[in-house]
């Protein structure tokens, strides 16, 4: 009669383990479609980004740095064609969006799509309270936008040259 009751024991054991594995799938499973959600449609491991880059284009599109300003090759560049995200190659902003605003860096006053393209977040480094730009595709740093644009739109989006590549027009 112990016996059985013993075996009775062990099986209501087994049976409370059981229930609780369909549980723990469901939090896992719950966990990563979180993580799937702030996912980048384009990524790559941080190995595969340093053989694909450049080693200063790494230190500002991977590791959000910031080239000195009048350095880069677009500050002065003034060709009719797109300008491409460096990291994947998305199509980010036009020459038609780009005016001069002496500030050393590349500057746009809109991009082709908005937050598709180039997405915004809250950056709080260094005392300041800036908006940070990056690529909406690979999570690329771009740079920061501010809101004392000359034009119409009121936007500067200060880019670094070495976030960009550009594609000539053609005509
Ligand atoms: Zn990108």
């Amino acid at each position: 009669m112990q016996a059985f009751f013993i075996f009775f024991l062990i099986l209501l054991t087994l049976e409370f383990l059981s229930c609780q594995t369909p549980l723990n799938k469901i939090e896992n499973n719950l966990s990563k479609s979180k993580q799937e959600a702030t996912k980048m449609k384009y990524e790559k491991t941080d190995d595969e980004w340093k053989k694909q880059l450049s080693s200063e284009q790494y230190d500002i599109l991977r590791l959000k740095g910031t080239e000195r300003p009048g350095s880069g090759k677009y500050n002065s560049h003034n060709e009719k064609g797109i300008y491409t995200c460096a990291g994947c190659g998305s199509e980010l902003f036009t020459n038609d969006q780009k005016f001069d605003s002496h500030c050393g860096w590349p500057s746009f006053d809109n991009n082709i799509a908005g937050e598709e393209k180039v997405k915004q977040i809250k950056d709080y480094s260094y005392g300041m309270i800036r908006t940070e730009i990056v690529c909406a595709n690979c999570g690329g740093h771009l740079g920061h936008i501010f809101d004392d644009g000359p034009t119409a739109t009121g936007l500067r989006y200060c880019v670094n040259s070495l976030s960009l590549n550009f594609i000539k027009k053609t005509e």
